[in-house]
Protein backbone atom coordinates (compact mmCIF):
# COMPACT_ATOMS: atom_id res chain seq x y z
CA UNK A 1 0.00 0.00 0.00
CA UNK A 2 1.35 2.85 -1.45
CA UNK A 3 0.46 5.29 1.56
CA UNK A 4 2.84 2.91 3.94
CA UNK A 5 5.60 1.90 1.68
CA UNK A 6 8.57 3.53 3.59
CA UNK A 7 7.08 2.14 6.75
CA UNK A 8 7.09 -1.14 5.53
CA UNK A 9 10.76 -0.88 4.49
CA UNK A 10 11.91 0.69 7.55
CA UNK A 11 10.64 -2.08 9.54
CA UNK A 12 11.79 -5.11 7.44
CA UNK A 13 15.14 -3.75 8.12
CA UNK A 14 14.50 -3.28 11.51
CA UNK A 15 12.95 -7.25 11.85
CA UNK A 16 15.43 -8.27 9.43
CA UNK A 17 18.12 -7.64 11.97
CA UNK A 18 16.69 -9.35 14.60
CA UNK A 19 15.05 -12.41 12.75
CA UNK A 20 19.13 -13.72 12.64
CA UNK A 21 19.27 -13.98 16.03
CA UNK A 22 19.35 -17.02 18.24
CA UNK A 23 19.70 -15.35 21.42
CA UNK A 24 18.11 -11.72 21.67
CA UNK A 25 19.49 -9.37 24.97
CA UNK A 26 17.63 -6.95 26.40
CA UNK A 27 19.96 -4.44 24.57
CA UNK A 28 18.52 -5.75 21.31
CA UNK A 29 15.01 -5.22 22.03
CA UNK A 30 15.92 -2.12 22.92
CA UNK A 31 17.72 -1.03 20.01
CA UNK A 32 15.30 -2.53 17.94
CA UNK A 33 11.95 -0.63 19.57
CA UNK A 34 14.19 2.70 19.44
CA UNK A 35 14.04 2.23 15.35
CA UNK A 36 10.32 1.00 15.34
CA UNK A 37 9.52 4.01 17.30
CA UNK A 38 11.49 6.23 14.80
CA UNK A 39 9.60 3.96 12.18
CA UNK A 40 6.82 5.21 12.96
CA UNK A 41 7.22 9.15 13.41
CA UNK A 42 8.72 9.36 10.19
CA UNK A 43 5.29 7.53 8.70
CA UNK A 44 3.83 10.46 11.19
CA UNK A 45 2.16 7.77 13.45
CA UNK A 46 0.56 10.66 16.34
CA UNK A 47 3.59 10.81 18.60
CA UNK A 48 1.54 9.55 22.02
CA UNK A 49 0.41 6.66 20.19
CA UNK A 50 3.81 5.83 19.34
CA UNK A 51 4.74 6.02 22.69
CA UNK A 52 2.06 4.04 24.36
CA UNK A 53 2.37 1.65 21.15
CA UNK A 54 6.21 1.37 22.02
CA UNK A 55 5.71 0.96 25.85
CA UNK A 56 3.56 -2.00 25.43
CA UNK A 57 5.17 -3.54 23.10
CA UNK A 58 8.48 -4.10 25.54
CA UNK A 59 6.47 -4.35 28.03
CA UNK A 60 5.75 -8.07 26.39
CA UNK A 61 8.85 -8.80 24.79
CA UNK A 62 10.91 -8.09 27.64
CA UNK A 63 9.19 -10.66 29.55
CA UNK A 64 10.35 -14.30 30.11
CA UNK A 65 8.38 -15.84 27.14
CA UNK A 66 10.76 -14.34 25.03
CA UNK A 67 13.66 -14.62 25.88
CA UNK A 68 13.52 -18.35 26.83
CA UNK A 69 12.13 -18.43 23.28
CA UNK A 70 14.34 -20.25 20.95
CA UNK A 71 13.72 -17.60 18.14
CA UNK A 72 13.21 -14.61 20.13
CA UNK A 73 13.45 -12.37 17.20
CA UNK A 74 10.43 -13.93 15.46
CA UNK A 75 8.47 -13.19 19.02
CA UNK A 76 9.19 -9.91 18.67
CA UNK A 77 7.56 -9.44 15.10
CA UNK A 78 4.56 -11.30 15.95
CA UNK A 79 4.39 -8.72 19.77
CA UNK A 80 4.64 -5.72 16.89
CA UNK A 81 2.20 -7.57 14.90
CA UNK A 82 -0.34 -8.63 17.53
CA UNK A 83 0.29 -4.78 18.49
CA UNK A 84 -0.04 -3.25 15.57
CA UNK A 85 -3.75 -4.65 14.56
CA UNK A 86 -4.82 -4.22 18.11
CA UNK A 87 -3.67 -0.14 17.36
CA UNK A 88 -6.12 -0.42 14.10
CA UNK A 89 -9.13 -1.66 15.99
CA UNK A 90 -8.31 -5.21 16.45
CA UNK A 91 -10.91 -6.70 14.97
CA UNK A 92 -12.38 -5.98 11.99
CA UNK A 93 -15.58 -3.52 12.54
CA UNK A 94 -18.64 -4.27 10.59
CA UNK A 95 -21.07 -1.58 8.72
CA UNK A 96 -24.34 -1.51 11.14
CA UNK A 97 -27.18 -3.04 9.91
CA UNK A 98 -31.07 -1.72 11.29
CA UNK A 99 -33.52 -4.02 12.75
CA UNK A 100 -36.49 -2.40 11.02
CA UNK A 101 -35.21 -1.43 6.92
CA UNK A 102 -33.83 0.94 5.77
CA UNK A 103 -30.49 0.93 7.41
CA UNK A 104 -29.66 4.71 7.65
CA UNK A 105 -25.55 5.91 6.84
CA UNK A 106 -24.68 9.65 7.26
CA UNK A 107 -21.38 10.62 5.20
CA UNK A 108 -19.67 13.41 6.97
CA UNK A 109 -16.54 14.91 6.15
CA UNK A 110 -14.49 18.02 4.71
CA UNK A 111 -14.89 18.97 1.59
CA UNK A 112 -12.42 17.02 -0.97
CA UNK A 113 -11.93 14.19 1.84
CA UNK A 114 -13.87 11.66 -0.67
CA UNK A 115 -17.17 11.77 0.55
CA UNK A 116 -19.37 11.77 -2.34
CA UNK A 117 -16.26 9.29 -4.35
CA UNK A 118 -16.60 6.90 -1.15
CA UNK A 119 -21.09 7.16 -1.53
CA UNK A 120 -20.82 5.92 -4.63
CA UNK A 121 -18.46 3.22 -4.23
CA UNK A 122 -20.45 2.39 -0.71
CA UNK A 123 -23.64 2.11 -2.83
CA UNK A 124 -21.72 0.17 -4.99
CA UNK A 125 -20.43 -2.81 -2.35
CA UNK A 126 -24.22 -3.03 -0.98
CA UNK A 127 -25.64 -3.71 -4.38
CA UNK A 128 -23.32 -6.04 -4.94
CA UNK A 129 -24.19 -7.79 -1.77
CA UNK A 130 -27.66 -7.86 -3.12
CA UNK A 131 -29.27 -4.43 -1.77
CA UNK A 132 -31.07 -1.72 -2.99
CA UNK A 133 -29.35 1.33 -2.02
CA UNK A 134 -30.41 4.52 -2.27
CA UNK A 135 -28.11 7.10 -2.56
CA UNK A 136 -29.47 10.96 -1.02
CA UNK A 137 -27.56 13.94 -2.75
CA UNK A 138 -27.41 16.18 0.22
CA UNK A 139 -24.98 18.49 -0.45
CA UNK A 140 -26.14 21.48 -2.13
CA UNK A 141 -23.06 23.95 -1.41
CA UNK A 142 -20.42 22.57 -3.77
CA UNK A 143 -20.96 23.14 -6.61
CA UNK A 144 -21.35 20.37 -9.09
CA UNK A 145 -21.61 18.12 -5.93
CA UNK A 146 -25.40 16.69 -6.65
CA UNK A 147 -24.70 16.36 -10.73
CA UNK A 148 -21.16 14.83 -9.66
CA UNK A 149 -23.17 11.89 -7.40
CA UNK A 150 -26.13 11.68 -10.28
CA UNK A 151 -23.22 10.59 -12.98
CA UNK A 152 -22.37 7.85 -9.94
CA UNK A 153 -25.67 6.54 -9.61
CA UNK A 154 -26.00 6.30 -13.20
CA UNK A 155 -22.49 4.42 -13.53
CA UNK A 156 -23.45 2.17 -11.09
CA UNK A 157 -27.33 1.84 -11.31
CA UNK A 158 -28.07 3.07 -8.13
CA UNK A 159 -31.10 5.53 -7.84
CA UNK A 160 -30.35 9.44 -6.74
CA UNK A 161 -32.46 11.01 -4.29
CA UNK A 162 -32.37 14.58 -5.21
CA UNK A 163 -34.65 18.06 -4.58
CA UNK A 164 -31.91 20.28 -6.08
CA UNK A 165 -30.03 23.00 -4.58
CA UNK A 166 -32.55 25.39 -3.56
CA UNK A 167 -33.90 23.09 -0.65
CA UNK A 168 -32.44 22.90 2.79
CA UNK A 169 -30.16 19.81 3.32
CA UNK A 170 -32.03 18.67 6.11
CA UNK A 171 -35.44 18.77 4.18
CA UNK A 172 -33.96 16.95 1.39
CA UNK A 173 -32.24 14.29 3.93
CA UNK A 174 -35.65 13.56 5.89
CA UNK A 175 -37.64 13.46 2.40
CA UNK A 176 -34.58 11.24 1.04
CA UNK A 177 -35.54 8.73 3.88
CA UNK A 178 -38.89 8.84 3.65
CA UNK A 179 -38.39 8.01 -0.34
CA UNK A 180 -36.62 5.21 0.43
CA UNK A 181 -39.10 3.89 3.32
CA UNK A 182 -41.67 3.54 0.47
CA UNK A 183 -39.32 2.28 -2.41
CA UNK A 184 -38.13 -0.45 -0.95
CA UNK A 185 -34.44 0.62 -0.15
CA UNK A 186 -33.16 -1.15 2.79
CA UNK A 187 -29.91 1.33 2.68
CA UNK A 188 -30.14 4.92 2.28
CA UNK A 189 -26.66 6.30 1.91
CA UNK A 190 -27.09 10.60 2.87
CA UNK A 191 -24.41 12.34 0.97
CA UNK A 192 -23.88 15.57 3.31
CA UNK A 193 -21.85 19.06 2.57
CA UNK A 194 -18.48 19.53 3.87
CA UNK A 195 -16.63 22.67 4.45
CA UNK A 196 -12.63 23.31 3.67
CA UNK A 197 -12.34 24.02 7.68
CA UNK A 198 -14.67 22.83 10.53
CA UNK A 199 -16.83 25.23 11.23
CA UNK A 200 -20.08 25.81 13.29
CA UNK A 201 -22.37 26.17 10.95
CA UNK A 202 -21.57 22.61 8.94
CA UNK A 203 -21.45 20.94 12.44
CA UNK A 204 -24.93 22.46 13.29
CA UNK A 205 -26.40 21.46 9.87
CA UNK A 206 -25.26 17.75 10.50
CA UNK A 207 -26.64 17.72 13.52
CA UNK A 208 -29.57 18.29 12.61
CA UNK A 209 -29.96 15.81 9.89
CA UNK A 210 -29.01 13.49 12.19
CA UNK A 211 -32.08 14.18 14.29
CA UNK A 212 -34.04 14.23 11.63
CA UNK A 213 -32.88 11.00 9.84
CA UNK A 214 -31.82 8.93 13.05
CA UNK A 215 -28.26 7.31 11.05
CA UNK A 216 -27.45 3.60 12.05
CA UNK A 217 -24.18 4.61 11.35
CA UNK A 218 -22.73 8.06 10.87
CA UNK A 219 -19.28 8.01 8.80
CA UNK A 220 -16.56 10.12 8.70
CA UNK A 221 -14.76 10.08 5.44
CA UNK A 222 -11.12 11.29 6.15
CA UNK A 223 -8.62 11.89 3.92
CA UNK A 224 -5.30 10.17 4.64
CA UNK A 225 -2.87 12.37 3.09
CA UNK A 226 -3.75 15.31 5.16
CA UNK A 227 -1.19 13.58 7.71
CA UNK A 228 -2.31 14.69 11.40
CA UNK A 229 -5.09 17.16 10.29
CA UNK A 230 -6.58 13.54 10.02
CA UNK A 231 -6.68 13.19 13.48
CA UNK A 232 -7.58 16.45 14.57
CA UNK A 233 -10.23 16.21 12.13
CA UNK A 234 -12.08 12.71 13.40
CA UNK A 235 -11.65 14.39 16.95
CA UNK A 236 -13.62 17.42 16.33
CA UNK A 237 -16.00 15.66 14.43
CA UNK A 238 -16.34 13.06 16.78
CA UNK A 239 -17.34 15.10 19.66
CA UNK A 240 -19.62 16.97 17.99
CA UNK A 241 -21.93 13.88 16.13
CA UNK A 242 -21.16 10.72 17.80
CA UNK A 243 -19.47 9.18 14.72
CA UNK A 244 -19.77 5.06 14.05
CA UNK A 245 -16.98 5.08 11.92
CA UNK A 246 -14.27 6.15 9.92
CA UNK A 247 -13.55 5.54 6.50
CA UNK A 248 -9.43 6.18 5.13
CA UNK A 249 -9.89 7.48 2.22
CA UNK A 250 -6.69 7.69 -0.48
CA UNK A 251 -4.52 4.97 1.01
CA UNK A 252 -2.97 4.92 -2.48
CA UNK A 253 -1.49 8.44 -2.37
CA UNK A 254 2.08 8.34 -1.39
CA UNK A 255 2.13 10.78 1.51
CA UNK A 256 3.21 9.34 4.52
CA UNK A 257 -0.34 7.26 6.00
CA UNK A 258 0.82 7.04 9.44
CA UNK A 259 -1.61 9.64 10.68
CA UNK A 260 -4.74 7.84 9.47
CA UNK A 261 -3.30 4.45 12.10
CA UNK A 262 -3.50 6.88 14.69
CA UNK A 263 -7.36 7.92 14.33
CA UNK A 264 -8.44 4.45 16.32
CA UNK A 265 -6.29 5.14 18.84
CA UNK A 266 -7.18 8.79 19.70
CA UNK A 267 -10.68 8.81 18.64
CA UNK A 268 -11.57 5.31 20.05
CA UNK A 269 -13.97 5.58 16.82
CA UNK A 270 -13.45 2.41 14.89
CA UNK A 271 -11.68 2.31 10.88
CA UNK A 272 -14.63 0.64 9.46
CA UNK A 273 -13.53 1.06 5.49
CA UNK A 274 -10.36 1.84 3.24
CA UNK A 275 -10.52 3.41 0.51
CA UNK A 276 -8.18 3.68 -2.53
CA UNK A 277 -7.94 5.22 -5.98
CA UNK A 278 -10.87 7.48 -7.80
CA UNK A 279 -12.62 5.16 -9.66
CA UNK A 280 -15.82 3.66 -8.36
CA UNK A 281 -15.11 0.33 -7.32
CA UNK A 282 -16.82 -1.68 -4.55
CA UNK A 283 -15.71 -0.12 -1.08
CA UNK A 284 -13.63 -2.51 1.09
CA UNK A 285 -13.96 -3.49 4.74
CA UNK A 286 -11.12 -2.51 6.88
CA UNK A 287 -9.55 -5.89 8.51
CA UNK A 288 -7.03 -4.71 11.49
CA UNK A 289 -4.89 -7.72 11.30
CA UNK A 290 -4.36 -7.86 7.41
CA UNK A 291 -3.52 -3.68 7.47
CA UNK A 292 -1.28 -4.66 10.12
CA UNK A 293 0.67 -7.96 8.23
CA UNK A 294 0.90 -5.87 4.79
CA UNK A 295 2.75 -2.73 6.80
CA UNK A 296 4.92 -5.12 8.22
CA UNK A 297 5.50 -6.58 4.56
P1 LIG B 1 -16.01 15.34 -1.32
O1 LIG B 1 -15.83 16.81 -1.48
O2 LIG B 1 -15.63 14.90 0.06
O3 LIG B 1 -17.32 14.81 -1.74
O4 LIG B 1 -14.87 14.67 -2.25
P2 LIG B 1 -14.95 13.92 -3.67
O5 LIG B 1 -15.62 12.61 -3.54
O6 LIG B 1 -15.46 14.85 -4.70
O7 LIG B 1 -13.40 13.64 -3.89
C1 LIG B 1 -12.44 14.67 -4.01
C2 LIG B 1 -11.33 14.22 -4.96
O8 LIG B 1 -10.64 13.12 -4.40
C3 LIG B 1 -11.87 13.72 -6.29
O9 LIG B 1 -10.97 14.13 -7.31
C4 LIG B 1 -11.86 12.19 -6.14
O10 LIG B 1 -11.73 11.54 -7.37
C5 LIG B 1 -10.65 12.00 -5.26
N1 LIG B 1 -10.72 10.78 -4.44
C6 LIG B 1 -11.73 10.35 -3.65
N2 LIG B 1 -11.40 9.20 -3.02
C7 LIG B 1 -10.15 8.87 -3.44
C8 LIG B 1 -9.24 7.79 -3.13
O11 LIG B 1 -9.50 6.87 -2.33
N3 LIG B 1 -8.01 7.82 -3.77
C9 LIG B 1 -7.68 8.84 -4.63
N4 LIG B 1 -6.46 8.78 -5.18
N5 LIG B 1 -8.50 9.85 -4.91
C10 LIG B 1 -9.71 9.88 -4.33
Amino acid sequence: MAAFEGLTGRLQNVFGKLRGKGKVSEDDVNEAMREVRLALLEADVNFKVVKEFIAKVKERAIGQEVMKSFTPGMVIIDIVNKELTELMGGTQSKLAKANRPPTVIMMAGLQGAGKTTTSGKLALMLQKGNHKPLLVAGDIYRPAAIKQLQVLGAQIGVPVFSLGDQTSPVEIARAGVAHAKENGHDYVIVDTAGRLHIDEALMEELKQIHEVTKPDEVLLVVDSMTGQEAVNVAKSFHEQLELTGVVLTKLDGDTRGGAALSVKAVTGCPIKFAATGEKIVPLEPFHPERMASRILG
